[in-house]
């Protein structure tokens, strides 16, 4: 706890070695940073903690660890950019494991439905927080599998700094000048659709009867998902989309390589850096 409290409210504290080099072994997707990038990771993670406060809920405890290993997440997509983009934030909420929230639509017919579910994160529009569950933030480090709930959130963070998460994060004169709105929203509609029918074909694939509480349907979900670029969760929205397409970006981008070469040129130009590229 020593860390966040010295940390919180005051200038930045430089990062101990233990716990910077406990995080970098931690998280093995900051191994293709370089050496000076890596210097200024630790910077910003620092700046990040000094402005951001990071508090448990559900009776979880937020270790020096944990907060360290969230705000090297957080950091990493602005790494050559702003922390600004954060300026928007609330703070940060972990829960240790999936936390519940309520949801409700309004059908056609005007009928309201409500109804719980488990939420492994969440990103609060118009200046809210970011949520987390621990558990499953951390089981996307063990994996290395492309996904990061972490880099995830924060993404939604990022594109909400132009209204509602859409899929289109706000473009800053200083940095994104080489990115034209209609590249981007023609490059990513395109994507986005043949995802969603990759995903339709997948799911036609399931048994009839889909149970996730089945673990052999739960195994064929997984064999099939395998196949995908990236998360078929990006299917759910452009929203998602982009988020999970910048999980595979800075954790495993080789599918997306080679499915959606042009969206990893444009995630490329957006967050100035670059994606190890499949040999
Ligand atoms: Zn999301």
């Amino acid at each position: 706890m020593g860390l966040i409290k010295r940390l919180f409210g005051r200038s930045p504290a430089r990062i101990p070695d233990p716990l910077w080099n406990k995080a970098l072994a931690d998280m093995p997707f900051l191994a293709r940073l370089q050496d000076e990038e890596l210097r200024r990771l630790r910077d910003l993670s620092s700046r990040f903690l000094a402005t951001h406060a990071i508090g448990g809920a559900g009776g979880f405890t937020v270790t020096d660890d944990i907060a360290l290993s969230i705000a090297a997440q957080a950091s990493l997509p602005v790494l050559n950019l702003t922390l600004d983009l954060y300026r928007d934030m609330a703070g940060i909420i972990v829960y240790p494991s999936a936390f519940i929230v309520r949801h409700s639509e309004i059908d056609d017919a005007g009928v309201v439905h409500e109804w719980d579910a488990p939420m492994a994160g969440e990103a609060l529009d118009a200046g809210g927080a970011v949520v987390l569950s621990w558990e499953d933030a951390l089981e996307d480090h063990a994996w290395d599998d492309g996904g990061n709930l972490v880099i995830h959130e924060f993404v939604h963070k990022i594109d909400m700094g132009n209204g509602g998460a859409n899929g289109c994060p706000p473009f800053i004169a200083e940095f994104h000048r080489g990115i034209a709105l209609a590249r981007w929203t023609s490059v990513f509609s395109a994507a986005y659709d043949d995802f969603c029918r990759r995903v339709d074909q997948l799911e036609s694939q399931l048994p009839p009867d889909f149970d996730e509480d089945n673990d052999s349907h739960l195994e064929r979900y997984a064999a099939l998902a395998a196949a995908l670029p990236m998360d078929p969760y990006g299917a759910e929205n452009p929203a998602e989309f982009f988020a999970v397409a910048s999980e595979a970006f800075f954790t495993r981008p080789e599918g997306l390589a080679k499915a959606y070469g042009q969206v990893l040129e444009l995630l490329e130009k957006y967050y100035l850096q670059q994606a190890i590229r499949p040999a």
